[in-house]
């Protein structure tokens, strides 16, 4: 992004003049953005025996699949459809990882079907595994002891959460492998996210090879996704060579203990393509109680669902004004919920300082292309945003905005008007 004439450009084309052109509530990508932020990746993760899945559950836009497709890295993926996108995009089965969670057997079979390995996670999900593809190879989500190296980011590990077999279960695991003759070819963990700091992230892969160095015969250890970036104005980016390297070290010593080469899979979501994508949205309304300033905008919860969600922080810009003087203001939607709140942290409703809004105004919230239209819904029956990449100083309108029919046409009984 850049600002000329007090106004916001993303890729080199006026935030305005995209609103204009395409409508809003808009979410845009900057291309050069998500390349910039894989060629990132593999610098830092670069090794032939290390291997980048692109989890696309935090965007599954085609056209953003595709750029990553020719960035060379592969996919994880939770879900058929989202296994039968990436294989229509392009990825080939080997570069597909399935990892999804209470799956049943049509998902399994799915996956077995196309030749894509699945990390299972959990001992019924295993025996229903072993049933459909003995002989087969498989990979295990374990839930790890986080014992060992507890912080407030390791969510997904840990007794208190669903996902992965408990690290307890070695015999349970292994009475499964033989009785269905499966390989065991990797051990897989994602436990942490939002992760900004080298410390942590190689504490997490600690407690993952603690577990994995409990298995015999491993072509891999996965250790997921979680790499963060800085939502927060002056918030320190994750420092990604420094941390590659790192990884890379203790990757090696662990080979050498475990006596075989064991290659490191990531899964990457949110890293990759976070901060291509702002959601440009208008400003409706202006209110004021004794507490708050409100600015009221034609969008919402329903297309931005982070901040209701977990108190998630996103800059909002003032893409019309960016000079003008700052006020803190909340940012709401136009949702009939009173957590419909843009601006919020973990005890609800909070201010931020924006350059002053009035009626109109364009505002663009920043690094919202990871988990912003993925998780969009159609809440209160309004229309999912239209998305458009920008590549070159060129718009180029990548999913279309939602008509009445689009939502109405479900409804075997309902004749529009
Ligand atoms: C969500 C998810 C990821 C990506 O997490 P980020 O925090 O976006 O990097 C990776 N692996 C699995 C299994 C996931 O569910």
């Amino acid at each position: 992004m850049d600002v000329r004439d007090d106004k916001l450009f993303l890729g080199g084309m006026s935030a305005e003049a995209l609103a204009s052109e395409f409508g809003t509530p808009l979410y845009v990508y900057e291309e050069a953005v998500v390349r910039a932020q894989c060629q990132l990746f593999r610098d830092s993760f670069a090794a032939e025996n290390q291997e980048v899945h692109f989890a696309l559950k935090s965007n599954f836009n085609p056209a953003l699949l595709k750029i990553i497709l020719e960035e060379g890295l592969g996919l994880d993926a939770v879900s058929p459809w989202e296994v039968q996108l990436g294989l229509a995009v392009g990825f080939s089965p080997k570069q597909i990882i399935f990892t999804g969670n209470n799956t049943t057997e049509a998902e399994l079979r799915y996956c077995i079907d196309q030749g894509v390995l699945v990390n299972v996670g959990s001992l019924a999900e295993l025996d229903r595994y072993g049933m459909l593809n003995p002989g087969g190879a498989v990979a295990l989500r374990i839930n790890p002891d986080i014992g060992a190296g507890h912080h407030h980011h390791v969510i997904t590990g840990g007794p208190r959460s669903k996902f992965g077999i408990y690290h307890t279960e070695g015999e349970a695991i292994a009475e499964l492998l033989q009785r269905h003759n499966l390989r065991l070819i990797g051990i897989h963990s994602h436990i942490g996210t939002g992760i900004l700091q080298t410390e942590e992230m190689l504490g997490a892969m600690e407690i993952i090879l603690k577990t994995a160095g409990r298995f015999e015969g491993l072509e891999f250890v996965d250790f997921g996704g979680g790499f963060g970036i800085p939502y927060r104005p002056g918030q320190e980016a994750l420092p990604l060579k420094q941390l590659g390297a790192a990884m890379a070290e203790r990757m090696a010593v662990f080979c050498k203990s475990y006596g075989r080469d064991v290659r490191m899979k990531l899964e990457p979501g949110r890293f990759l393509i976070a901060q291509s994508g702002t959601l440009l949205v208008q400003a409706t309304n202006r209110q004021s109680t004794p507490e708050f300033n409100f600015v009221g905008t034609d969008s919402g919860f329903n297309h931005l669902a982070r901040p209701a969600l977990y108190g998630a922080y996103h800059q909002i810009l003032n893409a019309s004004a960016m000079g003008g003087e700052p006020e803190q203001v909340v940012v709401a939607g136009n949702i009939c919920e009173s957590g419909d709140v843009f601006t919020q942290n973990h005890d609800g409703v909070d201010t931020q300082s924006v350059a002053k809004v009035e009626i109109g105004h364009l505002l663009a919230l920043r690094d919202a292309g990871a988990y912003g239209m993925s998780l969009a819904s159609n809440y209160n029956m309004r229309a999912r945003p239209a998305e458009v990449l920008v590549t070159d100083g060129k718009a180029r309108l990548i999913r279309r905005r939602e008509t009445f029919e689009d939502l109405t046409g479900l409804f075997p009984d309902f004749q529009p008007k």
